[in-house]
């Protein structure tokens, strides 16, 4: 089990759940950051801090965010765009930085971006 970020941290990315994982499984894409279902201890720390309400545990995703629970898996297990492969499973997203690319999903979201 797992918990996910969904659609509303898109172009929000204020990284406020970041401060409070302990294992340090929530990882910097472009637009929206990604939980890692491997990594992720479940502990629930980083979904009160949300400003934006974008983190369930998996079995609460809204319907219309369910897309969002293999979506963060893709960012880990997929070759994203201007990459050359998978990223894995690095075991902390500190040392990973900012990684400045998305799952297409992601990358095809309207803009939440202040007008
Ligand atoms: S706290 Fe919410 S909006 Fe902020 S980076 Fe994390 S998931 Fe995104
Ligand atoms: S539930 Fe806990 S371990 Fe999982 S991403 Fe949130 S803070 Fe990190």
């Amino acid at each position: 089990m797992t918990y996910v970020i969904a659609e509303p941290c898109v172009d929000v990315l204020d990284r406020a759940c970041v401060d409070e994982c302990p294992v340090d499984c929530i990882y910097e894409g472009a637009r929206a950051l990604y939980i890692h279902p491997d990594e992720c201890v479940d502990c629930g720390a980083c979904e009160p801090v949300c400003p934006v309400e974008a983190i369930y545990f998996e079995d609460d995703l809204p319907a219309q965010w369910s897309g969002f629970k293999e979506d963060n898996a893709r960012f880990f297990n997929d070759v994203l765009p201007g990459r050359d492969e998978p990223l894995g499973s690095p075991g902390g997203a500190a040392k990973i930085g900012r990684l400045g690319t998305d799952t297409p999903l992601v990358a095809e979201q309207p803009s939440h971006a202040p007008q």
